[in-house]
């Protein structure tokens, strides 16, 4: 038997990279993943058909992250759909990334939308299900760059570092009644929001990455899956870093 057999599940932004390998991962090991993209359909039904023949199904929709009605509508059509909600995983996100004296107001807005205020309208919306489901478990794909900082990215990693923030104190929150919550830091993962890089940049980071290797999206999604199953049942709170050992 699958690790989330029969486990209803929600992943955001899961068209592509690391969300698309987290709802490969899940449907793998047979549960039914909702999973949302902003604009990429194309990709989301490619995907859908890749996994045709795995334990379990996944679901794609539109639907914008960082708006909060949309977001209610999400949790929404997971509950009709699917009965209940046993695992949300907030993993859409982007970057804009430019030096703090060259960043405008819109810069900042959009990356704190699209990453953090995501984070609270769907958890928002999944807390009544999952209470009266007496358990959920809840991922919230923060980033290395939200512990250490990074020159370059302050909305970016002010939007990663809010994550946590949030994940700890969901976990206080609502760790009485079993709802877990805990973040998951990725190092520097190969996926389109990474391919662009600098050359030089990408040298520097590997320099400091102890396993001297980029991740994969297919190792991120391993741990999300751990902290979805019953196996990580005494785990909340957390911030669990994925980075090669990366130090910066
Ligand atoms: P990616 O390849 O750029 O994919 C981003 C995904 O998020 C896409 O499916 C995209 O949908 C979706 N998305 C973006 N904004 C959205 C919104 N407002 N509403 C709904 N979906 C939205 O990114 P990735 O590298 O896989 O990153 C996934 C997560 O991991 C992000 O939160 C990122 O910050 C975090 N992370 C990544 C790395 C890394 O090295 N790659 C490191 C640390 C943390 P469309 O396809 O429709 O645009």
């Amino acid at each position: 038997m699958g690790l989330l057999q029969d486990h209803i599940c929600l992943v955001t932004g899961g068209s592509r990279g690391i969300g698309a390998a987290i709802v490969t991962k899940f449907v793998q090991e047979g549960a039914t993943v909702f999973f949302t993209y902003r604009s990429s359909s194309e990709k989301a039904d490619t995907l859908v058909r890749s996994l045709a023949d795995e334990a379990g199904k996944a679901i794609p929709f539109q639907s914008d992250a960082s708006d909060f009605a949309q977001s209610e509508s999400a949790i929404k059509k997971v509950l009709d759909e699917g009965g209940r909600l046993d695992v949300l995983v907030n993993n859409a996100g982007i970057t804009d990334d430019t030096l703090m004296l060259r960043m405008s107001e819109e810069q900042w807005d959009r990356v704190i939308a699209a990453n953090l205020k995501s984070v609270f309208n769907l958890t928002k919306h999944a807390l009544r299900p999952m209470l009266k489901n007496r358990k959920g478990s809840i991922i919230n794909m923060s980033s290395v760059v939200g512990v250490f900082g990074n020159a370059g990215q302050a909305n970016y990693a002010a939007s990663k570092a809010g994550i946590i923030g949030f994940t700890k104190s969901i976990a206080k929150e609502l760790g009485s009644r079993n709802i877990r919550c805990n973040a998951v830091a990725p190092g520097y993962i190969e996926t389109e929001m990474t391919q662009d890089l600098d050359e030089k940049v990408k040298d520097t980071f590997l320099q400091n990455i102890p396993l001297k290797r980029m991740g994969k999206s297919e190792e991120i999604a391993d741990l999300t899956a751990f902290l979805a199953s019953p196996k990580s049942t005494y785990i909340t709170g957390q911030v669990i870093s994925i980075c090669g050992g990366l130090n910066v």
